[in-house]
């Protein structure tokens, strides 16, 4: 899929019941409204999937699931695979920090799950991002090229098309502490060199990037602004129904600053 698209993507992580999430979605559908240049992505918690898939109107929302395991079927307790997520949603998070450092999920685990998603038509998003210390210690670049071939390795170019890359730094994940447009800035180009020495320039420049981090009604802006990022990942912000839907509207208008 080309960059065609800003992608707005509300994680509502652990919160809201089925009904608080009907509910939810029920004002949301009042509130944000559906433009043909933004693809607005609901990610609801596992158990309220179903039956928002039967109430959403897909032209102005797409699900995604939070998490699945990445083999199709079998003996995996308490586990739901990709492929009965198929037909459900159209995108699913893959590699957010809160699984790779609160559930210890592993690169190997985040390649095998991208896979498990495009062998299911669900379009892959894959957060990377590195941890204080790791910014700190300068290490930001080669923390992203790490997660990227991790992640990706199974992943030819064809395959590429359907996957989006969500730039979260760690440290500033649920913390109210949002990276400067400039970093992200720096971030994005960083995961675009790597995308072309993976993959090629077509691929590099085709790929949708977005950034996610404590994201507001006010910094939005900000990071909408810059020429390489094509949207953004909320987690605290999608559970404000009025800064959401002001934030698709901000991706709508396009910013007056672009950062080139
Ligand atoms: C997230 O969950 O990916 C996220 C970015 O959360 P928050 O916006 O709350 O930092």
């Amino acid at each position: 899929m080309a960059r065609d698209k800003k992608i707005i993507i509300g994680n509502w992580k652990m919160n809201l019941n089925v009904h608080e999430s009907s509910l939810y979605l029920h004002k949301l559908s009042n509130l944000v409204k559906a433009h043909r240049d933004i693809e607005v992505v609901l990610a609801p918690s596992m158990l309220a999937l179903q039956s928002l898939s039967l109430q959403v109107n897909l032209r102005q929302f797409k699900l995604a699931a939070q998490n699945f395991y990445w083999r199709d079927h079998g003996h995996f307790t308490g586990e739901v695979s990709a492929s009965q997520l198929r037909g459900v949603i159209q995108y699913a998070i893959v590699g957010h920090s809160e699984r790779r450092h609160v559930f210890y999920e592993t690169d190997k685990d985040i390649r095998n799950k991208v896979a498990a998603a495009i062998r299911n038509d669900i379009r892959p998003i894959l957060c990377i991002g590195e941890t204080a210390w790791e910014r700190s210690a300068g290490e930001t670049v080669d923390v992203l090229r790490d997660q990227l071939i991790g992640g990706l390795s199974n992943i030819t170019s064809d395959e590429l098309k359907h996957v989006i890359i969500a730039y979260e730094p760690v440290w500033a994940i649920g913390m109210g502490q949002n990276a400067m447009p400039s970093d992200v800035d720096k971030a994005q180009k960083a995961i675009r060199r790597q995308i072309e020495h993976l993959y090629g320039t077509k691929a590099s420049e085709s790929l949708s990037i977005l950034y996610g981090g404590s994201v507001t009604a006010d910094s939005a802006g900000g990071y909408l602004a810059i020429e390489g990022i094509d949207g953004l990942l909320m987690g605290a912000a999608s559970l404000d129904a009025y800064a959401f839907s002001g934030i698709v509207e901000k991706a709508h208008k396009g910013s007056d600053v672009a950062i080139k």
